[in-house]
């Protein structure tokens, strides 16, 4: 699973595995998947979570029994947020990791996301040597003697808002004073079962919207601005000074700000760099689609900014490998090292929280305009399927001819005051285009033009 590819019809990526519920992902491949899991770290210690998805209590049981068979003994920590339960990973040097999560897709699909020890995430290496032992089924089953267990744990939450509150960068007294008022929408996700917790914490007056965490998802479970309605106007209706969304798994946050609008996901990343640049210097790592307001805040501050294949394995190693002070992907999501290598959608509400407090008396909207800001147009195209999405690429790549192509992930075509990117998504059958102007009008415009080329690159394939 080095690259994302189809597997009757499971889309198995560097996020791991994800298919729809009731056809593609069934409960025998997920045993399969746990047990090659299982066999892969050797029946050492595993962490298991999963978000609020209906489909997490089946998925659960098929995955305890693959890793039960190959002798794990698995630390059941129920539903929370994927970056909770590799947090607790790393608080007890787990073997192994397992979120039963589809992050941000939508509702009738689940999956399954790996980490190895600590909660780190799986390296290419790792996810090549997974998918063998999988498709080969010659898995390190134990014997009766030798079974593994299951024993539950209620603390993951607890020590993740302990984590996060015990950065340097966090001051209660600080956000305590400032008192904000907040709505907070975690889509009925797995957000629902920290993110107000640490909003009251911080001394926030929270308005909380779809924190139930039953699954049912009110609003897609990708908090693109189009989503944000109902939070939208929660907040002017509150009259609250910001809104916060998170996706299913809540390692993402996107804002919304006092007016009752709502921010490009871009800004949590470029928002929480500018409050940790102020605090610390040091090279920060983006993916190749992550907005250019990164480079302006890199340069702003001095340090060097690092781009990636999208991804947050990518991204994590590059921050590992130059010593990077921060990293994330224009999705939201967002990496404090000091805490762990994955992104973290409720560290992301503290650093946010706490750069209001100490940009008083500005309002969120004060704060965005002092950050350079471009316009950014996001747009996905639905694919048949993974292998179309690879033939149309393919053309697009023999389509232009511009001196500046960059291929490092699929099509990025630059140029002085703009750029778009075309890349098959990982986790779900679609061609995404990302573009970034001065204005609206001008990403807009290249999006568009974008996809029609697309559409037709996709008619000579179908044809
Ligand atoms: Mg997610």
């Amino acid at each position: 699973m080095s690259e994302a590819t189809s597997h009757e019809d499971l889309i198995i990526s560097v996020s791991g595995v994800r298919g729809i519920v009731g056809s593609a992902l069934d409960p025998s491949q997920l045993t399969r998947f746990a047990s090659a899991f299982g066999t892969l770290i050797g029946g050492q210690p595993v962490i298991v979570g999963r978000d609020t998805r209906t489909s997490g209590p089946m998925a659960h049981h098929a995955i305890l029994a693959g890793l039960i068979a190959t002798g794990c003994k698995v630390i059941d920590v129920g539903v929370c947020p994927t970056p909770t339960v590799l947090l607790m990973s790393k608080a007890l040097n787990a073997g192994g990791s397992l979120v039963i999560t589809a992050s941000h897709n939508p509702i009738d699909w689940n999956g399954i996301e790996f980490a190895s020890e600590s909660g780190r995430l799986l390296s290419k290496s790792e996810r090549t040597r997974l998918m063998e032992i999988y498709e080969s089924g010659d898995f390190g089953l134990a014997t009766w003697d030798k079974q593994g267990s299951v024993e539950l744990a209620d603390t993951a939450v607890d020590q993740h808002l302990a984590g996060v509150l015990s950065c340097d960068w966090v001051a209660q007294d600080q956000t305590r004073a400032h008192g904000l008022k907040v709505v907070v929408d975690c889509g009925n996700g797995a957000g629902s079962v920290i993110s107000p917790r640490l909003l009251r914490t911080l001394g926030c007056e929270v308005v909380e919207l779809n924190c139930v965490p039953d699954g049912h998802f009110p609003r897609p479970a990708e908090p693109t601005p189009d989503a944000l309605d109902q939070l939208c106007d929660t907040v002017k209706s509150e009259s609250a000074d910001l809104g916060f969304a998170h996706d299913g798994d809540a390692d993402r946050l996107v804002l919304v700000s006092e007016q009752g609008t709502p921010l490009s996901s871009e800004y949590t990343f470029a928002l929480a760099a500018e409050f940790l640049l102020n605090k610390r210097k040091g090279n920060i790592v983006a993916t190749v689609s992550t907005s250019r307001m990164l480079d302006d805040v890199a340069n702003r501050h001095g340090v060097k900014l690092y781009r990636t294949p999208v991804g947050v394995g990518y991204v994590v190693e590059k921050m590992q490998e130059v010593g990077a002070v921060i990293g994330g992907e224009g999705t939201g999501g967002v990496i404090y090292p000091e805490l762990q290598y994955t992104t973290d959608g409720i560290a992301s509400i503290a650093a946010i929280i706490q750069f209001l407090a100490e940009s008083s008396p500005l309002t969120v909207s004060e704060v965005v305009a002092s950050i350079p800001s471009y316009a950014i147009c996001k747009e996905k195209l639905e694919v048949p399927s993974q292998q179309t999405a690879d033939v149309v690429l393919q053309l697009a790549i023999e389509n232009y001819t511009d001196e500046t192509l960059d291929l490092a992930d699929g099509v990025k075509r630059v140029w002085e005051d703009r750029w778009v990117n075309i890349r098959k998504s990982g986790t779900e059958p679609v061609i995404r285009v990302f573009s970034e102007a001065q204005t609206l009008e001008d990403a807009q415009e290249l999006c568009n033009s974008t996809l029609d080329t697309l559409k037709s690159l996709m008619r000579r394939v179908s044809n």
